[in-house]
């Protein structure tokens, strides 16, 4: 063996400052396909494997800037935060939690609010992130979608729901399960005004959520490969003592079963959803003849 391939010398070592590093966030690696793609073009295809269609999990923000037109929205009650209504402590106390949260994500609670318009069509959506406390369910995003409804009827527009949630947030106990009365209540005032609801479900999208606003759309429509469900298939499987069919709780399944409308590519979202809100619309109210022939005079 040469020893041009043997370190002589002992103890040569790089300083850090010195070290040459693959910077982060230049590389996506697709975690079912292994497939590796630039983040530039990962971007591009909104965060979704080019080889297997793989849908990474994105933020509210990701999705209103895609969504709506220019990347232009107002955001609704940016600044809505969580009380403490229980004095909730489990490894740590509940505003603890939330602020350390907060620090750590950007963000205020696990739902934002906006307005804009899709493809010049106004559009209320309300999108929820998982990054905080696993996208749970508490009083304030209850609270946020019920005003954003609020703002859907008043405003005359349609209203898009994006779930991704792990369900109820335990350190809000009865006030977390209390929004899912408060919010379903605000869908059925929505619907007595005519105006449509579309529920998109993401990965994952159960519990308390599942059970209440995520399925009530006139249309609910999922991700590819969302898993979707109430409780988890743990639980499921030591209740009923059996093993769990292949792929149970994906959209896929849960599609073929009835339960969802259709499930749809990021990458198609934006036009699907303008050709649904077009079909939706409640046609112009015609003019009566007497009144269209005196207006051609
Ligand atoms: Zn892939």
């Amino acid at each position: 063996m040469s020893s041009w391939f043997k370190r002589k010398e002992k103890g040569i070592v790089t300083p850090t400052e010195h070290k040459k590093e693959t910077p982060d966030g230049l590389w996506y690696k697709c975690p079912e396909c292994k497939t590796v793609a630039t983040m530039v073009e990962h971007k591009r295809l909104l965060h979704t494997c080019a080889n297997c269609c793989y849908h990474d999990r994105i933020n509210a923000a990701d999705y209103f800037e895609f969504l709506f037109d220019n990347h232009q929205y107002e955001e609704l009650d940016a600044d809505m935060r969580s009380a403490d209504p229980l004095n909730f402590v489990d490894t740590k106390a509940y505003p603890q939690r939330v602020a350390a949260t907060e620090t750590a994500t950007g963000l205020r609670d696990a739902v934002r609010t906006a307005h804009g318009q899709l493809n010049g069509l106004g559009l209320v959506v309300a999108a929820m992130d998982f990054k905080f406390i696993g996208g749970s369910m508490g009083s304030v995003v209850g609270e946020k979608i019920a005003r954003a409804i609020d703002y859907a009827r008043r405003n005359r527009l349609p209203f898009l729901m994006i779930s991704r949630s792990g369900g109820a947030r335990m350190m809000e106990a009865g006030f977390s399960l209390m929004q899912m009365a408060k919010t379903s209540a605000k869908l059925a005032l929505l619907s007595e005004a005519g105006l449509p609801y579309i529920s998109l479900l993401t990965d994952p999208t159960t519990g308390g959520v599942t059970a209440s606003f995520a399925m009530l759309g006139d249309f609910n429509i999922a991700e590819p490969g969302a898993l979707i469900g109430f409780a988890g298939p743990r639980v499921i499987k030591e209740t009923i003592g059996k093993d769990l069919p292949k792929g149970f709780q994906s959209a896929e399944f849960v599609l073929e079963h009835g339960f969802l409308d259709f499930i749809v590519d990021r990458k198609e979202l934006k036009q699907q959803l303008f050709e649904l809100l077009t079909m939706l619309q409640p046609a112009p109210a015609k003019k009566p003849v007497a009144e269209a022939v005196a207006a051609r005079r």
